[in-house]
């Protein structure tokens, strides 16, 4: 799949599973957990980047020039030990990217700011850096800069309109992380067996377009990466991602304060 329909699929399935204001009378979302407006809209900027981590292992990804030479240089790093969708595509990953967030999260190393107040720098810098992945991975702005402006801005936002991210946070870099693992489940080269490093190849004769030769497995219902079905598909998570995070937007009267006080 590619980097802008991770990103995408990232935000739609947070708010499906976190949203739960209603439009035209439905609920847009499962409302799986006790969150209000403005940590649901932080979620899904937090999912949307963290639908990207897994493709730190491919040096040509967005994510992995997002911060010029120093995210190269990890990308690099990362793809000579683990190969493109490999261990940062499984499972495990996702425990260990979710586990660094919680990590960051308990950083106890508060910014005092003017009218914002307190801040914790660790939950801010992770928002900031999730932010920056996304926005740049979605063309919504342009540059090495920009981004990271952008993010810091935001970060500040949903410190102010979501101070307490110990648990959406977390849960949004798994949601987010999980997201990008289906995507490419869907897609003709699949991701490495669940339960890698543990790896179950299949008997001879048996191997298959879902169960590969190399154990790797797929539901190839998109066909190869960046198909005309993954292009439909992600045209309407854009559609959900759109109207289920403008109607949190107005849902939570935070948000709208935090962004009118910001311009
Ligand atoms: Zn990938």
């Amino acid at each position: 799949m590619m980097g802008g329909h991770h990103a995408i699929s990232g935000t739609a399935a947070w708010m499906a599973l976190a949203g739960s204001v209603q439009v035209l009378g439905h609920p847009i979302g499962l409302g799986l957990w006790d969150l209000d407006s403005g940590q649901v809209i932080s979620g899904a900027v937090v999912a949307t980047g963290a639908a990207l981590l897994p493709d730190v292992d491919h040096p040509s990804a967005t994510i992995s020039r997002s911060a010029g030479g120093f995210t190269k240089a990890i990308a690099r790093t990362v793809s000579s030990f683990a190969g493109h969708r490999g261990a940062t595509h499984t499972l495990l990953a996702v425990a260990v990217f979710t586990g660094l967030a919680m990590l960051v999260n308990t950083v106890d190393w508060a910014l005092r700011l003017p009218v914002l107040g307190e801040v914790q720098t660790g939950a801010a810098l992770l928002v900031g850096a999730m932010c920056a992945f996304g926005t740049r991975t979605l063309k919504m702005v342009d540059g090495l800069l920009l981004p990271w402006i952008v993010g810091i801005v935001a970060a500040l936002m949903i410190a102010v309109i979501a101070p307490d991210p110990a648990f959406w946070l977390p849960a949004a870099v798994a949601v987010g992380c999980v997201t990008h693992l289906v995507g490419d489940l869907l897609t003709t080269d699949g991701i490495p067996f669940p339960t890698w490093p543990l790896v179950a190849k299949p008997p001879k004769g048996l191997a298959s377009d879902v169960w590969q030769r190399s154990g790797d497995v797929a539901l190839p219902i998109l066909g190869d990466a960046g198909s005309k079905r993954e292009w439909l598909l992600c045209t309407v998570l854009t559609a959900y991602a759109a109207i289920t995070m403008l109607t949190s937007l107005f849902a939570s009267p935070n948000a709208l304060l935090a962004i009118s006080t910001s311009s």
